[in-house]
């Protein structure tokens, strides 16, 4: 089964073993699709987590 995880950028949803880029924020992995989607969370992560739902 290939575990699905969800970009919190672009909100696509994408295997794990597909996801470009990779950073951790407050101890929590987060997965991207590309490095435009990991620059601008990490410019402002909590705008994007706030989004999480
Ligand atoms: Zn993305």
């Amino acid at each position: 089964m290939v575990k699905k995880i969800k970009d919190v950028v672009c909100r696509k949803k994408i295997a794990e073993k597909e996801a470009k880029e990779k950073t951790e924020h407050n101890k929590i992995t987060y997965c991207f699709c590309s490095k435009g989607c990991k620059e601008k969370f990490l410019k402002e992560p909590e705008k994007y987590l706030k989004l999480k739902g």
